[in-house]
Order: C-alpha cells, then sequence, then structure tokens
C-alpha cells in the first residue's frame, strides 16, 4: 500500500489517498477541500471509491465535486447523515472550502466491513464518540490506521457536538487500544501523525479515559 496525506482547507484536514501499488487503484478518504489538488495526486491511479471517516463538513466538503468527476461509490457510515448538510455550515462554504450539499452516501460502512483495492485490504472499525458514525480503516499489512478525529497527536476527538458522546468515545478508545499493537502508525484527522504506542504512553485524555 501507497499512502500520501494531503493536509487540505482552513482546519488542514488530513485527505488520505490509499494506492494498491500493483493494480493502481486508489482510495481516497476525506476529502474536505483543495479537490484540484486531490485530483491531480490522483493523476496516474485509478479512483474506486471516496470514504468518509465521518460526516464533519471539513471531512467532506469536497465529496460532491470527486464524485461529479470520476462517477465513483461514496461510503460513509449511515449514522452521520443527519450531519452531512447542516445548516449551520450554510453561507460558509467558501471560507471552508466546501462544495455543499454533500451526497447522501452509495454504500453505507459498517464495522468489520472490507474495502478491497487489488491486493491491500481496509477493515472498518465503527468507533463512535466524536460522531455516531465516525469509522476508522485499517490496514494490516503496513499496520497502519486511518483514525479520523477518534484520535490525535495528544488528544481526543472532542464529543460536545452535535451526536457526541463521551462514554461512546472511550469505549471505542478502549477497543482501538485493546486491538491494535504499539508500533501501528495512526494518521490522524487533523495535524501529525502519531503511534498507538506513543498514545498509549502520552496521551493525557487517554489516561482520564481508558
Ligand atoms: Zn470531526
Ligand atoms: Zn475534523
Amino acid at each position: 500500500m501507497l499512502l500520501k496525506v494531503l493536509p487540505v482547507g482552513l482546519l488542514s484536514v488530513n485527505c488520505s489517498l490509499i494506492v494498491d501499488e500493483g493494480s493502481g487503484k486508489a482510495l481516497v478518504v476525506d476529502p474536505g477541500a483543495d479537490a484540484q489538488r486531490i485530483i491531480r495526486e490522483l493523476e496516474n491511479y485509478e479512483l474506486v471509491g471516496i470514504v468518509a471517516t465521518h460526516g464533519h463538513i471539513d471531512h467532506v466538503g469536497q465529496v460532491k465535486t470527486l464524485k461529479e468527476r470520476f462517477n465513483v461509490p461514496f461510503y460513509m457510515h449511515p449514522a452521520d447523515t443527519f450531519l452531512i448538510d447542516d445548516p449551520i455550515w450554510h453561507g460558509f462554504e467558501k471560507q471552508i472550502g466546501a462544495n455543499l450539499p454533500c451526497p447522501e452516501p452509495d454504500i453505507e460502512l459498517k464495522d468489520q466491513m472490507e474495502i478491497k483495492l487489488g491486493d491491500t485490504t481496509l477493515r472498518i472499525i465503527h468507533t463512535p464518540g466524536h460522531t455516531p458514525g465516525l469509522c476508522c480503516l485499517y490496514e494490516e499489512k503496513s499496520k497502519t490506521l486511518i483514525a479520523g478525529d477518534l484520535l490525535f497527536r495528544g488528544g481526543v476527538g472532542r464529543w460536545d457536538l452535535p451526536g457526541g458522546d463521551l462514554n461512546a468515545l472511550r469505549n471505542s478508545l478502549r477497543r482501538i487500544f485493546s486491538e491494535l499493537e504499539d508500533d501501528v502508525l495512526v494518521i490522524c484527522g487533523h495535524y501529525e501523525e502519531t503511534t498507538i504506542g506513543q498514545e498509549r504512553k502520552f496521551n493525557p485524555y487517554l489516561r482520564q479515559l481508558l
């Protein structure tokens, strides 16, 4: 698997391009803004799907543009559909670089579902808390977790937004930290990457939550 992480938009959302090198098939995760840059990066690959880790506008803002350009299915957990056309964002599309309304998902993510790109398999782990539908993508061979806003370097996702739930977040974090080993690379929804081991040792929120 080849992974390219592009920070996009005002809020620096980490948009991930996951490429299966053998087949050239690619998946884009969280195309929140900067669609033209994402399209340029996809030039040599065959895009086969668009995934949103969750329904916040900064993560789904350019799903519409990419769907129209490539005509591929959009995957998201159905519990987040209520977020994708939240009226609080109306009028702010330009500032956040979004093309709204985001379309509804064509394929609903669910826990333990697998998305296959040639020889690369991504397993879905449903980890609610930041939003009810937040899903991580895990690639076993490279031990890479795309975590959306579940976990950050030194932090965790906020639980005070609509649909947020502290208890659910705590259970999701417990699950991730019991299932995954310390050398798993974590691509967070914003800012720097980290590892499970680094967060297990140094993340002050986890000490309180786990
Ligand atoms: Zn979010
Ligand atoms: Zn976010």
